[in-house]
């Protein structure tokens, strides 16, 4: 992608426990960072404060003079048609018109809407590991789970910006409900709360310090722990079938897995590969690799940036190969 204006992008990355905020330029550099944390419990106006906290360090900016366009990742569900977002865990937005809220708290800049996990898959295909691949899926593996499709070597939103939203496909027909209304989902399986329940349930038992997070399931496994290594397995398991689904139905030749417990490294991917064998068993969907993610924490802002600059042409596009 090019930038011969030198224009900018202001990128929102609104989640469930911090609201982020960057002027991103067109090789992807964050220049001006700002950053509040989620008042997830508060009413929607002082949400909104927050968020309004973090546009006004940005524009207080010298740089905010080069900004084009406004592009938001958002914790779903969203629906960029109507320009409102439903965060589940931010009960106080309730198709929330953020962007016309963007809008007016920027100026009138036009404002570009997406999930997180498509803004996740934006910035994976622009600068990560997804780059010069036509056709992925993009995975976020934390907390939930969540993901983003690239189809013929470009961003696939979706008419409300949740395409590819891996985790509520079912993998389980008559699985456990899930707080999406659906049951047996990916999510309910392989986010980090169901690694640890799964492992907790199955026997595995915290250290002194009483960390019961992924991390720490992860490292029982690592050591050998039976009942962390069995839940591991089993979001592995749930992955590589919400995977070769996507495969089978669209043909990705590659699914980027990031998030924190993708942090989990081998314990997760090496599972996850073995069981894909079993359900891509199809020729076209055999092939799909399973790589890593590239980009870290900052991969919602640089994403949010690159589907705002693709959907309004604002740099061009060419993803360098
Ligand atoms: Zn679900």
């Amino acid at each position: 992608m090019q930038n011969p204006s030198g224009g900018l992008v202001a990128a929102l990355d609104i989640g469930g426990t911090k609201i982020a905020g960057a002027l991103v330029d067109g090789s992807g550099r964050l220049l001006v960072r700002a950053r509040r944390a989620t008042p997830a419990r508060e009413d929607a106006a002082t949400v909104l404060d927050a968020v309004a906290g973090v546009v006004g360090e940005l524009t207080a900016a010298a740089e905010w003079a080069r900004v084009r366009a406004v592009g938001i990742g958002s914790a779903g569900p969203v629906d960029a048609a109507a320009g409102t977002v439903s965060p589940v865990n931010v009960p106080g937005w309730r198709e929330f018109p953020l962007v016309a809220e963007a809008g007016r708290l920027t100026g009138g800049l036009p404002v570009v809407l997406v999930g997180d996990g498509v803004a996740m898959a934006a910035a994976e295909h622009w600068r990560g590991a997804a780059r010069g691949r036509a056709d992925a899926l993009c995975m976020v593996v934390s907390t939930g789970v969540g993901g983003g499709l690239v189809l013929g070597g470009r961003l696939h939103t979706g008419p409300t910006g949740n395409a590819g939203h891996i985790g509520h496909i079912s993998v389980d027909l008559d699985g456990e409900p899930c707080a999406c209304g659906g049951r047996g989902c990916v999510e309910r399986i392989a986010s980090g709360p169901h690694i640890s329940r799964r492992a907790l349930e199955g026997g595995w038992r915290p250290g002194p310090d009483g960390d019961t997070g992924a991390a720490a399931v992860a490292a029982a496994a690592r050591a050998g722990d039976r009942a962390a290594l069995a839940a591991f397995a089993r979001a592995g398991q749930a992955l590589a079938a919400g995977i070769a689904a996507t495969a089978t139905l669209v043909e990705i030749e590659v699914a980027v897995i990031g998030g924190g417990v993708a942090g989990a490294g081998e314990v997760l991917l090496g599972p996850l590969r073995e069981r894909l064998r079993d359900y891509a068993a199809l020729s076209f969907a055999a092939g799909v690799e399973v790589v890593p993610a590239r980009l870290g924490p900052d991969a919602g802002l640089v994403g949010a940036a690159a589907a705002a600059a693709q959907r309004l042409g604002l740099w061009e596009w060419a993803p360098d190969r």
